[in-house]
């Protein structure tokens, strides 16, 4: 059988690496990025922080040797459900069954200002090249802010917003800062109570502003102020933006997309389409955008191919369940376990933070690099 993975991050990889494990060469899989290689998301953090250098977080795609598994570098250009089949740069791709873990693309250009007089954290260009601007940052004052929803990793603002109080008290600039965190929720977290209590705690002790139920609409680079969907605006020397996030292109032209993003039985991760299959940013599922929610469908998806090929294997079905690391800064990580469960409310607890759950964060990275590149790696 042949198979057609297109996108090679947290679901693709994930993907990739199951069926490669349970089938080796009895199949043939063809995994498709255009990328040079995989960035964790928290590891652009590390970047721009200065905890690790680019080299040291990006995972090469040309070093995926698994059996039965073909990398093709490539950017994707229209997708036929139909066919099951792509058009790339590279040309065509065909496959029996086909898997779309496409992620999210971002759009700094999308808010008006951004790109001339702020700066986005979320590509992997941008937070890397705000490693030297941070660097070279003579204090001020700090504003994070979201662009628009839905946006990947909701904790991320927050936990960049700790991790920049970090940063400045460490250089002797937190007197002359301050830090001002723009987000759309009520609360940071919404379905960890638990959470959302201890960053508000972890703001209050570090002086962090809150500016809760309002999106960045615009920045204006003459007065340096960021304008908010509420009226509101806030002054800014450095300003770290969550850019726009829509589906890629190719995605939205396909007849995949419903509203801009890809719907799936949120149980078994199928499409309208037969024998097409979609898991992570990339769909409305109604999990987070988050790679450990694109993980666990990808798993999910694997058991169901293994379950059509080996009448032995039952399939799995996705629990919406995931487990997400928050950086609270000085080192300490904490760990929210939270389940999306259709028709119900989500819910999540928090344990931590502790150095303990720092170092399940670092094995957390350490084994998806082992078990996807076959190579050790140790975050920082
Ligand atoms: C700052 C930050 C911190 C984060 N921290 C965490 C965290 O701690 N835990 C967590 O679980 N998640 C975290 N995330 C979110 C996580 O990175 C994403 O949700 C996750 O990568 C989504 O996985 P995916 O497989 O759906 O898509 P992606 O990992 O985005 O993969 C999609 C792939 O498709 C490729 N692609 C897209 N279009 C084309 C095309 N036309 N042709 C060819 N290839 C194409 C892309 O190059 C990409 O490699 C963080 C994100 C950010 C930005």
């Amino acid at each position: 059988m042949r198979i057609l993975v297109l996108g090679a991050g947290f679901g693709g990889l994930e993907l990739a690496s199951s069926l490669a494990e349970a089938f080796g060469d009895e199949l043939d899989v063809t995994l498709i990025d255009k990328g040079e290689g995989f960035v964790f998301g928290f590891s652009k953090l590390d970047v721009m922080f200065s905890k690790r250098l680019p080299d040291e977080v990006l995972h090469p795609y040309a070093d995926l040797a698994k059996p039965g598994l073909r990398f093709v570098r490539t950017t994707i250009t229209s997708i036929d459900p139909v066919a099951k089949r792509v058009e790339t740069e590279a040309g065509p791709f065909e496959g029996d069954l086909m898997v779309v873990a496409l992620g999210a693309d971002l759009h700094p250009e999308a808010t008006p200002g951004l790109v001339e007089a702020g700066a986005e954290f979320y590509t992997v260009a941008g937070a890397f090249a705000l490693r030297d601007t941070i660097a070279a940052f003579p204090g001020g004052r700090v504003v994070v802010g979201v662009t628009s929803t839905p946006f990947k990793c909701p904790p991320a603002p927050s936990e960049t917003v700790l991790l920049m109080h970090d940063w400045l008290v460490g250089r002797g600039l937190r007197d002359v800062s301050s830090i001002s965190l723009v987000m759309p929720f009520g609360v940071p977290i919404p379905p960890s109570p638990d959470a959302s209590t201890a960053l508000f705690a972890a703001f209050a002790e570090r002086g962090i502003e809150w500016l809760p139920e309002r999106l960045v609409t615009a920045l204006e680079p003459d007065r340096r102020v960021a304008l908010c969907s509420d009226g509101s605006e806030v002054p800014f020397d450095l300003f770290l933006g969550v850019p726009v996030h829509r589906a890629p292109r190719v995605v939205q032209e396909s007849p995949l997309a419903v509203d801009g993003w890809i719907p799936v039985d949120p149980r078994t991760l199928e499409t309208s389409f037969p024998d097409v299959y979609a898991v992570g940013d990339v769909t409305s599922v109604g999990t987070p955008k988050a790679g450990v929610f694109s993980e666990g469908q990808a798993a999910v998806v694997a058991s169901q191919i293994t379950a059509r090929l080996r009448s032995s294997s039952t399939p799995t079905t996705y629990d919406g369940t995931g487990i997400c690391y928050l950086e609270f800064g000085d080192e300490q990580v904490g760990k929210v376990n939270v389940t999306f469960l259709s028709g119900q409310a989500p819910v999540g607890g928090m344990e931590g933070p502790s150095m303990d759950i720092t170092g399940e964060k670092r094995e957390f990275g350490t084994s998806r690099i082992q078990r996807w590149f076959d190579r050790p790696w140790a975050p920082s």
